[in-house]
């Protein structure tokens, strides 16, 4: 989609560190880490959020949570990770391309889910 900055890495207009890349999705390091291993793990195809999905985008991102689990290991989480999909306004999403945080590398803090 035009002027979504993740076509853009996916299609390789804007350069990214990639970690893993297969058919479904790409795992890129996020370029503002919010831990000391931050990975954006982005579907391919685009669409914004659980909202617009179709049932074909369900089951492949179930593809991509599965991939996640197995590659963890090569990308340091294997010790464990948070996994965060932030949808919408109120979820403070700011990229409008479907995508999951892998956040690890160290013990984290708990968010803050409250006001
Ligand atoms: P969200 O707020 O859930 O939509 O997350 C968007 C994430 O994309 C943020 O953590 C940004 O730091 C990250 N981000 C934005 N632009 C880039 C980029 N060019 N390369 C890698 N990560 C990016
Ligand atoms: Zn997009």
């Amino acid at each position: 989609m035009e002027d979504c900055i993740f076509c853009k890495i996916i299609n390789g207009e804007i350069p990214s560190h990639k970690f893993y890349e297969d058919d479904l999705m790409i795992v890129i390091a996020d370029i503002a880490p919010k831990a000391n291993k931050h990975y954006l793990a982005i579907p391919k195809k685009h669409y914004k959020s659980f909202t617009d999905m179709t049932g074909d985008d369900a089951v492949n991102l179930g593809k991509c949570i599965k991939k996640v689990g197995e590659i963890a290991p090569s990308l340091g989480l294997e010790n464990g990770f948070r996994f965060v999909i932030n949808q919408g306004e109120d979820g403070m999403q700011t990229v409008p391309h479907l995508h999951m945080h892998l956040l690890g590398g160290q013990k984290l803090n708990e968010p803050n889910y409250n006001k």
